[in-house]
């Protein structure tokens, strides 16, 4: 039989405390004690403190299955959902700790035998990666695991050499990748560090904590290293039920039979329609994780990201064909899968749903007009053999209907197309002269605070847009 996705979770946790791990919750999505990180994006982000020293536990082994979104920040995934097979805004990482206790050669050790023995995998489609000088590493997985050389990368900084900061503690870092098979092959440069396709898929990430590197960059070994793994519970998923996008496994299955019901339309039949419910699928775990975590959709950090994604959701619903609020009933679905690992999404549920429905009837007219636009827009510059959008008309979009600029990118990239930006900017420029004429006077001081607050926010032509939309809302 085929395990579930409840059942590596648990796996996976009994497992690592059968090796005296404790199994701690997995934390909120927003950071506590970290105003510079956007979300949690990974399960060493609630251990941040204890690797650095400044807090200590009464345990020196954890593991956890963690709750993390990956969308804004140094790690954004948004704009991969639904393209890749493997990328989520919302998903689980499951992963083992090492406070100063054991490192390279048990975390090595765990990770093999969990895959292989616990869960099977066939250890000859197993490659890994090593960061270039990491001599250890390529001599505990070469002689102590038995990997054929030919199946050990060496990798460099940028993949495999992990740090917290500028400063701080790092090391070198291992990945565990599954070999999908020759059928998945992207094209003829496919392989390991050389293209980003579907085929070898990365699954664990062993972080070596060895080092603290000091303002000049010089780096001493630490007294005690420390070992910090993640590896994706979707991914996993897909392996063992034998599929080759987390989308098809039973993680999602609830999500795409709402997509198809709400839509009328079969998932597996049109490319274009499954992205758009794979989106949905998607976008409604992260939405519904985040309120539940205490985020609201608004105009800035980590409220401007989850406004995103709810309104990429509504926007792909529309593309559906669904012409009325859905979010909120899809809310429910996610809470029915997921309530017996995280209690507090099912005491949060009505309230999800009532924020989720009314940041979509607010949305929804803005919407509908727009995509109305776009589509014309769309067709007369494909009739043109053009792929640019007249930055002319993408501001006037913009700025007499209030259509996100993100959404008007994120909707031409599905057809090939680009936005002409400097067009855009000539435009934008215009306006602005034109509204400081109209706005002479008293005004003039509102609007210069405004415009101050932008240059510390977001790049301000999108922001500018949100400030506008919430001007047109209201008047709907
Ligand atoms: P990729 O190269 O596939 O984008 P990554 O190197 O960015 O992954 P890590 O930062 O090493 O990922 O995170 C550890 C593990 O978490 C990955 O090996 C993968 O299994 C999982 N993971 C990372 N990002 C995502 C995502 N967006 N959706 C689902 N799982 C993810
Ligand atoms: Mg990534
Ligand atoms: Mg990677
Ligand atoms: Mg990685």
């Amino acid at each position: 039989d085929m395990m579930t996705g409840h059942e590596l979770r648990e796996q996976f946790l009994q497992y690592f405390e059968k090796y005296e791990h404790v199994r701690v919750p997995s934390s909120s999505l927003v950071p506590q004690n970290d105003p510079t990180l956007l979300f949690t994006n990974a399960g060493m982000v609630q251990f941040k403190d204890v690797f650095l020293g400044a807090d200590k536990r009464n345990y020196a082994r954890a593991t956890t299955a963690q709750r993390c979104v990956r969308a804004g920040g140094k790690h954004n995934d948004l704009e991969n959902v639904g393209r890749t097979a493997r990328h989520h805004t919302f998903f689980e990482m499951m992963g083992n700790f090492s406070f100063g206790d054991y490192f390279k050669r048990d975390a090595v050790r765990f990770g093999w035998e969990f895959l292989t023995e616990v869960l099977g995998l066939p250890s000859e489609k197993l490659w890994v990666t090593i960061y270039q000088d990491d001599d250890e590493a390529f001599d505990l997985w070469k002689n102590m695991i038995g990997v054929p050389a030919d199946r050990i990368v060496r990798m460099g900084e940028k993949d495999n050499f992990w740090a917290m900061g500028d400063t701080g503690p790092c090391g070198p870092c291992s990945e565990i990748i599954i070999d999908q098979g020759e059928e998945m092959r992207c094209g003829t440069n496919c392989g390991i560090g050389l293209c980003d396709c579907d085929r070898y898929l990365e699954l664990w990430n062993l972080v070596f904590m060895q080092f603290e590197r000091d303002q000049t960059g010089k780096l001493t070994p630490l007294p005690k290293p420390s070992i910090d793994t993640g590896m994706g519970l979707e991914r996993v998923a897909a392996v063992l039920q034998k599929v080759h996008s987390n989308f098809d496994t039973d993680l999602f299955a609830p999500l795409l039979c709402f997509a198809e019901e709400i839509s009328g339309k079969r998932y597996g039949q049109d490319e274009r329609c499954d992205t758009s419910m794979r989106v949905i699928a998607d976008h409604l775990r992260a939405t519904t994780f985040l309120v539940s975590d205490g985020v609201l959709p608004s105009n800035e950090g980590r409220g401007y990201v989850l406004r995103r994604i709810m309104r990429r959701a509504a926007r792909h619903g529309k593309m559906l064909g669904v012409s009325e609020p859905f979010l909120y009933k899809g809310i429910e679905v996610v809470v029915e899968s997921m309530k017996q690992v995280y209690r507090e999404i099912a005491d949060h549920a009505g309230y999800v749903a009532q924020v989720a429905l009314n940041e979509e009837r607010r949305f929804g007219h803005t919407l509908n007009q727009g995509m109305e636009i776009l589509n014309k827009m769309i067709e007369e510059t494909k009739r043109q053999n053009s792929t640019i959008l007249d930055g002319k008309e993408v501001f006037r979009l913009y700025d007499t209907f209030g259509f996100p600029l993100d959404l008007t990118e994120d909707i031409a990239r599905d057809y090939q197309l680009t936005l002409d930006m400097q067009g855009f900017e000539h435009e934008m420029t215009a306006q602005r002269i034109r509204a400081r004429e109209a706005w002479k006077g008293s005004g003039e001081v509102a609007i210069a605070e405004i415009y101050k607050k932008l240059a510390y926010e977001i790049p301000a032509t999108r922001f500018i847009g949100y400030e506008y939309l919430e001007e047109t809302d209201a008047t709907v």
